[in-house]
């Protein structure tokens, strides 16, 4: 596998240099909330590079171009766990579609736009690190998708 021990935030600053010159994002303000901590995972980089850039652009979407786009990172020490969330300003996620984003080929999008697999691929690479995926919250203030890994433990 192409896994190593990794700092969550170097993967999200990789994400935001690879799309940050892109026309959809020049209207989006984009935020970094990057908690100091010790926060290692065992992950293949450039996959989790797909993972957030796939949020972000679905977030740059759905505000059309114009809004915020929110990234924090976080750690439950007790637990283990590292999370990275996504946040956006866009206009939620319908409650019937809640449980189909995941799934391959839905999508809202104009026919021909846009192929609906984004998050089916999300969803299978968070399996493979060992992770979660869900929205934590969605309504007409935006939408925020919550990631959760197991943290590496140097110790162990
Ligand atoms: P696609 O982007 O090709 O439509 P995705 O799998 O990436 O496919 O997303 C599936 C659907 O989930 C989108 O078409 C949209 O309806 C919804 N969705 C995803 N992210 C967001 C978001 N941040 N805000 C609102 N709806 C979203
Ligand atoms: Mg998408």
């Amino acid at each position: 596998s192409n896994k190593r021990i990794v700092h969550i935030n170097e993967i999200v600053d990789q994400s935001l240099k690879l799309v940050r010159d892109q026309k959809k994002f020049r209207n989006i303000q984009v935020r970094r909330f990057l908690d100091d901590e010790m926060m290692l995972i065992h992950a293949d980089v450039s996959k989790l590079n797909q993972v957030i850039i796939n949020l972000i652009i679905n977030a740059a979407d759905v505000m059309k171009g114009n809004g915020k786009i929110s990234l924090s990172t976080y750690r439950d020490k007790p637990n283990k766990k590292v999370f990275l969330e996504v946040k956006d300003t866009g206009e939620g996620i319908p409650r019937e579609n809640l449980s189909k984003i995941f799934d391959p080929f839905f999508t809202t999008k104009e026919v021909g736009k846009s192929t609906g697999l984004g998050l089916s691929i999300v969803y299978g690479i968070i399996e493979e690190h060992g992770g979660r995926i869900s929205v934590k919250e969605t309504g007409t203030k935006g939408t925020t998708f919550i990631i959760e890994f197991p943290m590496y433990v140097p110790s162990e």
